[in-house]
């Protein structure tokens, strides 16, 4: 393990994009280039943003750190070409090997395939990894994350938005393990009284209604809308009743594959085909099945492309657990080859801000750097990564000060450190570790 390696995985580094996977298990590879990415499509969050135009240094200098440990000759950062801000800002820092790469404000620019296509035209292979196109990809805030841990500082704190119904949206950084509560009193509180939170975004993250559950290490933000809106009547709907309902009015028009990210890049995913497992029993299931394997849950499909507000997206969910829980894997084409139409079938970003019917949330939000104080008491589960859950290292009643390790894994085990967020006293529970300031 090199020093960068080991730093990285003493400070308890994991993809903040929202994989989670340990940082130091990327870093420890062999590739000729590493791409940060900063395309953050997420409608209502801009942590990404607000981090590149505030801590530009550190990002780069964090890129840097990750091509000296994987030998990469090449560094890209990816960040979209209306985000002006961001690009100035760490343009002025970018070092010898390094470049920016400007994307357009299309969703899901972010996703490692299109990311990896459009900033070096290589082709991830069908159920691959960037690593088998001699790439290394991860999120902004994690190579700022790298940059802190060089500098003796490990992760303790989530750059998040807070947005939707709330009084004073913001972006900010706060302790990991900060509770949903606090987060909406922080944003002076919610203007509605019913209401649910998408945490990590409204595309690709959870509605929650549980505000003691807290911020991770790969949580990009809260969303909160009104109980009643459209998207949270949806997303609550039972899995059974949206299978059904797909069952009965897919008219097979085929929309949802048309605009697929991954099928306009060439992929052989086709949700529509995917809807017809829905009718079937085993065998026409396990044919129909291998349409969703290389679907990212992009939710693009169920929230923007279906005329019929059917929910493709959840079918896909279904049919890659079958496939998981029956060990089948992708057995299609490998030959990948752009669809002819791929630079005119993406979507803008502002046209599904408007199909979700989230406008009147899309706007400006103040920066407010840090804002640990307020926090009094954090909630750090000990599993927020890929791998095995951490072992505490304290007792309750312990008192332990901000930085401190307090969770860990096995020398050699896949798993994340997990530190305190916060000067404290612990209560150490089954799944979390709780700190009272
Ligand atoms: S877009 Fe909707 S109606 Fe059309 S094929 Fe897909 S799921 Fe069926
Ligand atoms: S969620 Fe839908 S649009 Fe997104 S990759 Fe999967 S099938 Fe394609």
């Amino acid at each position: 393990m090199t020093n960068i390696t080991k730093q990285i995985r003493d400070a308890g580094i994991v993809g903040a994009g929202g994989a989670g996977f340990p940082t130091h298990v990327k870093a420890a590879s062999k590739v000729d280039c590493v791409i940060a990415n900063g395309a953050e499509c997420e409608p209502l969050i801009h942590k990404d943003y607000e981090l590149m135009v505030h801590y530009p240094e550190e990002v780069v200098r964090g890129v840097e750190y990750m091509m000296h440990a994987t030998g990469a000759t090449e560094g890209i950062i990816g960040i979209k070409e209306k985000n002006t801000a961001a690009i100035d800002a760490i343009q002025k820092y970018l070092r010898s090997g390094m470049r920016l790469h400007l994307l357009g404000d299309f969703y899901p620019s972010g996703d490692e395939f299109i990311l990896v296509y459009e900033s070096t035209k290589r082709l991830i292979p069908p159920q691959g990894y960037p690593l088998h196109v001699g790439i290394v990809v991860n999120n902004v805030e994690t190579f700022y994350n790298i940059a802190r841990a060089m500098d003796g500082t490990p992760v303790t704190e989530k750059f998040i938005s807070v947005s939707g119904a709330v009084k004073k949206p913001f972006t900010g950084i706060v302790p990991v393990g900060t509770t949903f509560r606090d987060l909406i009193n922080l944003a002076g509180g919610t203007t509605v009284s019913d209401y649910g939170l998408f945490v990590s975004g409204i595309m690709m993250g959870k509605l929650e209604f549980d505000l003691d559950q807290p911020i991770t290490k790969t949580c990009a933000g809260l969303i909160v809308l009104p109980r009643d809106h459209t998207l949270i009547t949806r997303k609550s709907l039972p899995e059974k009743a949206m299978h059904s309902i797909g069952k009965s009015a897919c008219d097979q028009c085929s929309y949802c594959t048309e605009l697929c990210p991954r099928y306009i890049l060439g992929y052989d995913i086709q949700p529509h085909k995917v809807m017809r497992s829905l009718g079937f029993t085993k065998t026409g299931t396990d044919y129909w099945n291998q349409y969703a394997s290389l679907c990212c849950a992009c939710g693009l499909c169920t929230l923007y492309a279906c005329p019929e507000s059917l929910f493709p997206k959840e079918a896909c969910d279904q049919s890659k657990r079958v496939m998981k829980e029956e060990g089948i894997t992708w057995s299609g084409k490998m030959d990948i080859e752009p669809h002819p139409m791929y630079e005119g079938r993406r979507t803008p970003l502002k046209m599904l801000v408007k199909r979700l019917g989230i406008t009147e949330y899309d706007h400006h939000m103040p920066f407010v750097d840090r804002i640990a104080e307020d926090v009094r008491m954090v909630r750090l589960p000990l599993q927020q990564h890929v791998g095995k859950k951490a072992d505490p290292l304290v007792a309750s009643g312990e008192r332990v000060k901000r930085g401190q390790t307090i969770a860990d894994v096995g020398e050699g085990q896949m798993g994340a450190r997990i530190h305190a967020s916060i000067d404290g006293v612990v209560n150490v529970e089954q799944d979390q570790i709780v700190i009272n300031r």
